[in-house]
């Protein structure tokens, strides 16, 4: 069998591994159309703010390597422009020679991910503007800074890149300021612990205008306009707006595309041809909790649709991606911040309603128990169904945010309840926890309220 398989970072490098290791004989080709393979673009940002030293550290392998532990062949520098389904080929340009040739296929896998979006992509062509996505990327703004030592930089959105972005900035010794068009920073989270983050930032020195989106760049990048005239002057301009699938390609050659433009597949990766395959960013997934298609470009789900998809492709099994939880986590300066499974915002999208459909519970537990040294407080937000069933949850806190939202992710995937959470044995010992773990402590007053002991009030009803 000869497999085509197009993007070769997170879903595309774990897929060809899994190919070759459940099939010796197949002729795997793969096509990158930039000059890196099987980079961690989830670093990027901690490179530029030099958490991480050695850029070479990035690259978690490389094309020799893999070509000669996988058997496979890798062509960099390879843009593949068109799926010409009716011929089974598809056209690839080959960015170094300026050449352009046809490569024949039995089955194609889609790894094409998703690219920052720019509502008007001259603002690009200023100095000192940049996007970050890419190693290029990535050293075009490392030497920008290098070069100009820049002391102002304005960053556009408040999704996890953004603010990655501007702690690293920030440990740079830039003094930052960050936009967005919504009201909030960290679109997954609900505006109550957003909030706590939005706290952090501005005690860490960063100059938030939220509710405020861009408008326009002027004077090579010097002058950044917002939605309401306010006029920010800097010498550093970061767009990380939001994302788009890379489904070009797909749309072209007629494959079915959900209304975000992600391409539609089905529980074994499938598309609506069933000789073309596609995982990570550039297609629509489940909403595990919800049911409803929706987009979440995520490393985890890549990589864990990359491994599913081989069997599917070799046709040798037949492994399902049951949908995305949406998990989550960031370091924001010395603050932990995560998320997983449904928000309030993503209930109310979805018609669901306070007190009828769902309730939910803040609990401010320690890290580990208060008597040993250096323990820090967490905020849980846990959001459950009035049957009890938990829904999702988010945390804001120092130290231990990220084994518990791990934990309750753990208990979504299994669709447990909130008498579940209470009763998860965790691992206990003054230095990492408490007898009765915040999850634990979830649990207690998600049940509480449920039983009717407590009744809580919103932050609206207070409000009010
Ligand atoms: P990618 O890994 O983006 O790979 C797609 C590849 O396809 C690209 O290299 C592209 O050049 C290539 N390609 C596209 N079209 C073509 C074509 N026509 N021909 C040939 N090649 C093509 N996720 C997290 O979960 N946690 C994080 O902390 C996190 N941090 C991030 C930080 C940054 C700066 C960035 C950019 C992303 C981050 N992500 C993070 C998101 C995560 O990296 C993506 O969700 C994941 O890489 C998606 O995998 P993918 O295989 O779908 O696409």
């Amino acid at each position: 069998m000869k497999i085509l398989v197009v993007g070769a970072v997170a879903g595309g490098a774990t897929a060809l591994a899994r190919l070759r290791r459940m099939d010796e004989d197949a002729e795997i080709i793969v096509f990158e159309r930039g000059n890196y393979i099987s980079y961690a673009n989830c670093g990027l940002p901690y490179y530029i703010g030099e958490a991480i030293k050695n850029r070479d550290s990035l690259f978690v392998s490389d094309k020799d390597t893999i070509e000669a532990k996988y058997g496979v062949e890798i062509r960099l520098n390879s843009n593949v422009s068109a799926i010409n389904r009716d011929k089974k080929t598809v056209t690839v340009e080959n960015i170094l020679e300026d050449t352009t040739y046809e490569e024949s296929y039995d089955k194609i896998l889609l790894s094409t991910g998703s690219s920052p979006f720019v509502s008007n992509p001259a603002w690009l062509d200023q100095n000192r503007v940049f996007k970050l996505w890419t190693i290029p990327d990535t050293d075009a703004i490392y030497d920008f800074i290098r070069r100009n030592s820049p002391k102002s930089a304005v960053i556009v959105g408040g999704g996890f890149i953004g603010l990655e972005m501007a702690e690293n900035l920030v440990d740079r010794g830039i003094d930052v300021s960050l936009c967005d068009m919504a009201d909030q920073v960290m679109p997954p989270m609900d505006k109550d612990m957003a909030k706590i983050v939005e706290i952090r930032l501005a005690e860490k020195g960063v100059n938030l205008y939220l509710g405020n989106g861009l408008k326009d760049i002027q004077n090579d990048g010097a002058v950044v306009t917002l939605a309401n005239g306010t006029t920010l002057e800097t010498e550093l301009a970061i767009l990380s707006i939001g994302v788009k699938p890379n489904s070009q390609i797909a749309e072209a050659a007629g494959l079915e595309l959900n209304e975000r433009r992600g391409i539609k597949v089905d529980k074994y990766m499938r598309t609506s041809d069933e000789n073309i395959y596609a995982v990570g960013d550039v297609i629509g997934v489940t909403d595990y909790i919800l049911g409803n298609e929706t987009m979440i470009p995520l490393a985890g789900p890549a990589n864990k649709q990359g491994r599913n998809v081989a069997e599917n492709i070799l046709d040798i099994g037949k492994k399902t991606y049951d949908g995305t939880l949406g998990t989550s986590v960031a370091k924001i300066f010395d603050m932990t911040v995560a998320s997983t499974g449904a928000s309030e915002k993503s209930l109310n999208r979805a018609g669901k309603v306070y007190g009828k459909d769902y309730l939910y519970t803040i609990v401010h537990p320690m890290s580990h128990a208060g008597y040993y040294p250096g323990a820090t407080p967490m905020t849980i937000k846990l959001i459950f169904a009035t049957d009890g069933k938990v829904l999702g949850a988010q945390i804001a806190g120092y130290k231990g945010v990220d084994k518990r939202i791990d934990t309750i992710s753990t208990l979504l995937h299994f669709h447990g309840t909130v008498t579940d959470l209470t009763n998860l044995e965790l691992a206990y010992a003054p230095p990492y926890s408490s007898a009765k773990d915040p999850v634990n402590f979830a649990g207690y007053t998600a049940e509480n309220i449920l039983a009717g002991l407590v009744s809580p009030i919103t932050l609206d009803e207070l409000e009010a």
